[in-house]
């Protein structure tokens, strides 16, 4: 038979493990140092470092009063308004001025989460460093899905270590933002008696669409103009969205939609208002 010694063990590891992992069920009875210590921890909104100083000096303070080892979880935030970058983490946090810092991709890792996902997720490791000496360098990692946020979030370019490629952000997120483009300009009616053909970049689905030359604005010089193509619909809206992001320059994102690039067939130059989708 169980002693009651033995039962009040357990049960205290799994309460001291709850305190803190913090399930659901714990945060919604208010069971999390913030909670349990909200008065004497104030308002983060109005005073967020004495907040923050005071939140990691109890969450010491209760944690080694913990039989248990310690747990480390970190929530980035670079919020406009406030102009830091900022890395709370349960025991630290580190912060920096958004306009004294550097933030550098150092890797790009793609993880399998299981066999029949057909996406994988693309984790990217971040590094920030401050101009300030007084600053030590962080790092934290997030998920490609949610770097474009961060990027306009801190408002400055982010470098890209030299052999990083950001797979799922560059091509995905910049599709997403081509095809609401491309939706908005005036579609292309097929001549009567020509018939859709298969996209000959996948071979999947219909080439819906047309290159017209649309764009008014002229160039510097002749060199750097739009030209009329008359390829006949050849390619799809996603590979034709992937040759256009294919052929930017993969360091600045931010100029791709404006840029031109040659027709993938007659290399004619187009700019994204010259794509029309076939009706
Ligand atoms: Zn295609
Ligand atoms: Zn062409
Ligand atoms: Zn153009």
């Amino acid at each position: 038979m169980e002693s009651p010694e033995l039962s009040f063990t357990l049960a205290y590891v799994v309460f001291a493990l709850c305190f803190i992992f913090t399930p659901n069920e714990f945060r919604a009875a208010g069971l999390t140092v913030q909670n349990v210590f909200g008065s004497w921890l104030g308002s983060e909104d109005v005073g967020f470092i004495q907040y923050h100083l005071r939140r990691t000096s109890i969450t010491i303070l209760v944690h080694s009063a913990l039989p248990l080892g310690y747990y480390l979880g970190m929530s980035v935030a670079a919020p406009e308004n406030v102009g830091y970058v900022q890395q709370v983490t349960t025991y630290y946090v580190h912060m920096t001025l958004q306009a004294d810092c550097h933030v550098t991709v150092t890797e790009s890792t793609q993880h399998e989460l299981s066999p029949d996902s057909s996406t994988p997720v693309e984790m990217l490791t971040l590094r920030v460093e401050s101009i300030n000496p007084a600053v030590r360098p962080f790092g934290f990692r997030i998920n490609s899905t949610d770097y474009s946020d961060f990027r306009e979030k801190l408002g400055a370019p982010i470098r890209l270590s030299p052999n990083v490629v950001i797979h799922q952000t560059i091509s995905d997120l910049f599709l997403e933002t081509f095809r609401a483009q491309v939706e908005l300009n005036q579609p292309y009616t097929l001549p009567g008696g020509q018939e859709l053909e298969l996209c000959i970049g996948c071979m999947q689905v219909p080439a819906r669409t047309k290159l017209v030359r649309r764009c008014h604005a002229a160039g510097a010089d002749n060199e750097s103009e739009c030209q009329q193509c008359f390829c006949r619909p050849m390619w799809c809206l996603t590979c034709l969205g992937r040759w256009f992001a294919s052929r930017q320059d993969q360091q600045r994102p931010e100029t791709w939609l404006s840029s031109k690039v040659p027709c993938p067939t007659c290399r004619a130059r187009f700019c994204i208002l010259d794509i029309c989708m076939v009706r």
